[in-house]
């Protein structure tokens, strides 16, 4: 049997490398533009965290955990998102005594056992922010119009932003007491997980995928109506600047999300186009200001969102396939292969990227290879080149060809490349 990847776990070859480098590179530029700083974490937790922030009764925490005992008889767990981790983060290095609002963001990746189909993997990219201590709700508007920009910034225009709040524990106390009451006539006509689901968290009722509790749970009385005045004062706040902010939404009642932490802003931005199929989830993100305390950190309001890099690729109109090599040097002969290879260093130190076979064959095959890699220039050097000082550069897009002294090279092939 041979030997293959992980189900539901991809390779991402070379030649897709251009796409995830254009997404990442302006997924930084734009929050780094807004004030946020980098943070990498351990791919792998204490199996805790996970159950003590996501919330037993989530599917994550329930069915999807990568968890295994290490040889120290520690129960780990691959990291199924990253806010757990950021929080984590923030609590052991105690950034609150150093800065009151703590900006990061993290791009990588996240293990969930999940039934693999289009859009959904076992492995998957998310890049995402935390905002700490700022309990908003400007900040709330601000990221939710950052990421809909970014994501316009990206060609993809056909998007449905939903906003919801689910209040803080107040607010949730008096709903779970109205939503209860609903549910418990539907109670054996839900699903087995909703059963428990009710004397646990009724609240993820509502997330429910199963047809038959999607149906009961459409028909239950709507939070927003629960709401209370300082709760209520929050989702209005947040209204309010997403509108002189211009940012298009829709207040989306029923939106629940499936983690436990969260309170008051949830917010989902859905793909509309084809391409994307069921999985058309491109973020979700929201506020979860109860759970850095709870992880033993000081009382600190938060937020925060995480996107699916597969998904944003899926939903990106052009695909870029950039050149990965500016100028291919081939060595006319077998003795000027040293020279050749020098002059690539030189190349690279002013800032060229090149390539060469240093296996060497003939000048036909060297040249062939050049186009095949989609180099912008074929840079010849042969013995009388090396006797007389100079190169000769074949532009291979326009197709002319000049012959330029050795020293001059770099700067001839730069002025090539701007044109
Ligand atoms: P969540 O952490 O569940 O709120 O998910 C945030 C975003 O991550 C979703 O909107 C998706 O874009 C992406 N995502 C979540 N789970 C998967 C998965 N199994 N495969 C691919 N993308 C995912």
């Amino acid at each position: 049997m041979s030997l293959r990847a992980v189900k539901g776990m991809k390779d991402i070859l070379p030649d897709e490398i251009s796409n995830w480098h254009r997404l990442e590179n302006a997924f930084r530029n734009r929050v780094e533009g807004y004030g946020f700083r980098e943070v990498r974490f351990p791919i792998v937790e204490p199996t805790a965290l996970f159950v003590r922030s996501i919330g037993e009764t989530t599917d994550i925490v329930e069915k999807e955990m990568y968890t295994f005992t290490d040889r120290g008889d520690k129960s780990l767990t691959l990291r199924p998102e990253g806010t757990a981790s950021a929080v984590r983060a923030y609590v052991q290095h105690s950034v609150q005594a150093r800065e009151p609002v703590t900006k990061w963001y993290y791009i990588g990746p996240m293990y969930r056992r999940e039934r693999p189909a289009k859009g959904r993997y076992r492995q998957f990219y998310q890049a995402g922010i935390e905002v700490f201590g700022d309990p908003g709700p400007y900040v709330d508007a601000e990221v939710i119009d950052m990421v809909v920009g970014f994501i316009a910034s990206l060609g993809i225009s056909e998007v449905e932003v939903l906003v919801n709040s689910i209040g803080g524990p107040e607010t949730r106390e008096k709903y779970r007491d109205a939503l209860l009451g609903y549910l418990t006539p539907y109670r054996t006509e839900l699903c087995p997980d909703c059963q428990r689901r009710m004397d646990a968290n009724p609240l993820r009722v509502l997330d429910c995928k199963v047809p038959r509790c999607a149906e009961i749970a459409a028909g239950a009385p709507s939070i927003l109506k629960h709401l209370t005045d300082d709760d209520r004062a929050h989702f209005d706040g947040l209204q309010e600047t997403l509108t002189i902010l211009g940012t298009p939404y829709r207040v989306d009642g029923s939106l629940v999300r499936g983690l436990d932490y969260y309170s008051r802003t949830l917010f989902e931005v859905l793909g509309k186009g084809e391409g994307l199929g069921a999985q058309n989830a491109l973020l979700g993100g929201g506020r979860y200001d109860q759970m850095v305390k709870s992880l033993d950190g000081p009382d600190t309001p938060a937020i925060g969102f995480a996107m699916g890099l597969e998904r944003l690729l899926m939903a990106m109109s052009e695909a870029v396939t950039e050149s990965h090599v500016d100028v291919f040097i081939v060595a006319a002969q077998a003795g000027v292969r040293g020279q050749a290879t020098l002059l690539g260093r030189e190349l690279r130190d002013a800032g060229l990227r090149v390539e060469s076979d240093l296996r060497g064959g003939s000048l036909k095959s060297q040249l062939r290879r050049a186009d095949k890699i989609d180099a912008r220039i074929a840079m010849i050097l042969g013995e009388s080149e090396v006797e007389e000082g100079v190169v000769q550069l074949k532009d291979l897009k326009n197709k002319t060809q000049e012959q330029v002294p050795r020293a001059d090279a770099a700067a001839r092939i730069h002025a090539l490349l701007s044109d």
